[in-house]
């Protein structure tokens, strides 16, 4: 019988994983911890690192997913247009309220006060009123005088500066690319390295990510576009870039900066309740267990964000510093997953209706009733599992947007739509079915749920599949009782 197999089931959580790797956590047998406590796909961070270490990271994923015969996914994420400090003199500069500090042209001040920047035209394009954040917001500066080659401003929120720290222009609109050249790069390299995902950075426009998508067909890669929500441009056209994206996540990082902080919880649930209503998987991210960097346990209400994420509807979770450069990785995932465990009883069935509702404009009648119908039948028969044949994952994505409360087995003969369903919640994706035949796939799956401790005699599977007769679509659903 077949290589892969089904997770053990202690029961995986059905909220998805998503963990940064970075030294904390990128030895070989440390990736294969992680994969056991829970991760279902590991987040390659361009902003930090070399491409040398990144590709070495990969193939050590790689390695381990096969090792554990578990699938799991790279989202490669681009740094984007993020401006930073440059050298300050003396490393750092404490800012009072009332102090004046001048933006100069140039990698590098030199004079107490004056601030260098990587993002060359930004003397041109601060006009006076305009506010400027440093340092994640902590410090906040207010433009006052415009010169040639200086930009003169007040601090109006005080505190300590390093050289290199995060500058947002909340509201400035700047004419930098969001796809600038070394992302470009970078983005043709991890096409090409066997990205599953690559998150866009700083989008502010459903053109942005159709230009990322572009340049991944251009490569002949099968990645998928994460459009990172974290700049108000893109809050004001959500549901376009949701469109356009294949996943999206709430980057709840530099969001928090663009956009007054107390705003980040309603949009927060807004993002997430659009990205289900165009059937789009969301991630929310940074810092949901931010103290486990230095600390065994988290704080209660990390805990808790993680719980309302969840509730909110979030697909994926994601852990940023914890994993990448914190002191405890493998418990940050443990906390997360089983935070996710003790949560998920209460998430709420997507269903709004108990007879079968299509949208006339739906692209996939066929599919979308069959999906719903699949759903309720396994309800109604109490099934143990529900099975999904898919060539593109589109299909376990829908069924994964019902939020069903059995374990959801995606087979498909591809191996980059096993690693995308690693971000569809509740999903498991399996690998080595004969899909083209819905007895045997059935019979395959049936068996390594029964080895697996998913399924055992007298409990019911539902699968949902095509007969490849006419249509394209999904249009059968397969009963089975297991002997
Ligand atoms: C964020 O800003 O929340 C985020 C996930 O992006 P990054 O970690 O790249 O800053």
């Amino acid at each position: 019988m077949p290589e892969a197999k089904l997770p053990p089931n202690r029961r995986p959580s059905q909220t998805k994983i998503v963990a940064t790797v970075g030294p904390a956590c990128d030895m070989p047998e440390q990736l294969v911890e992680l994969i056991r406590a829970g991760v279902d796909v590991f987040r390659v961070n361009t902003a930090h690192g070399t491409l040398d270490e990144h590709q070495r990271r990969i193939d050590d994923i790689r390695r381990a997913s096969r090792e554990l015969s578990q699938t799991a996914a790279i989202l490669v994420d681009l740094a984007g247009p993020k401006i930073r400090l440059g050298e300050l003199p003396g490393g750092k500069l404490r800012c009072a309220v009332g102090d004046r500090v001048r933006f100069v042209r140039g990698a590098e001040a030199t004079r107490p006060g004056d601030l260098a920047t990587t993002y060359a035209p930004l003397v041109d394009e601060l006009a006076v009123g305009d506010r400027v954040l440093l340092a994640d917001g902590l410090v906040a500066l207010v433009v006052e005088q415009v010169e040639p080659d200086a930009v003169g401003c007040r601090v109006i929120q005080a505190g300590l500066l390093r050289s290199r720290q995060g500058v947002n222009l909340p509201g400035v609109k700047l004419s930098v690319p969001t796809l600038a050249e070394h992302d470009r790069e970078n983005a043709a390299w991890a096409a090409r390295a066997g990205a599953d995902f690559i998150g866009l950075s700083f989008v502010r426009s459903a053109d942005d990510v159709r230009q990322l998508k572009a340049l991944i067909e251009d490569a002949n890669s099968e990645a998928q576009v994460v459009a990172k929500i974290e700049k108000p441009e893109a809050v004001d056209c959500l549901e376009a870039i949701v469109e356009a994206a294949a996943a999206v996540m709430v980057a709840r990082g530099d969001l928090g900066v663009e956009i007054d902080i107390a705003q980040v919880p309603i949009v927060q649930k807004r993002i997430i309740r659009v990205a289900h209503r165009f059937h789009k998987p969301v991630i929310v991210a940074t810092q949901m267990l931010d103290s486990m960097q230095h600390s065994r346990l988290p704080t209660r209400a990390e805990a808790t964000d993680v719980a309302n994420a969840i509730l909110d509807g979030a697909d994926a979770c994601m852990l940023s510093g914890e994993t990448a450069i914190g002191e405890y990785p493998r418990e940050a995932v443990e906390m997360m997953h089983r935070i996710a465990l003790a949560t998920e009883p209460l998430v709420r069935r997507r269903r709004e209706s108990e007879t079968i509702e299509l949208d006339p404009a739906d692209k996939a009648p066929i599919t979308e009733a069959t999906a719903q119908a699949a759903g309720r039948l396994a309800e109604a028969i109490d099934a143990r599992m529900v099975l999904v044949a898919t060539a593109s994952g589109r299909t376990a994505l829908r069924l994964s947007k019902d939020r069903l409360f059995m374990p959801t087995v995606g087979v498909s003969d591809s191996d980059a739509v096993l690693r995308r369903m690693c971000l569809y919640w509740g999903v498991i994706p399996l690998a080595g079915a004969p899909v083209g035949n819905p007895i045997e796939v059935m019979k395959y799956v049936v068996h390594l749920g029964r080895e697996a401790g998913y399924l055992t005699s007298g409990d019911r599977a539902v699968l949902l599949t095509g007969t490849g007769l006419k249509t394209a679509e999904h249009n059968m659903v397969v009963v089975h009782e297991v002997e």
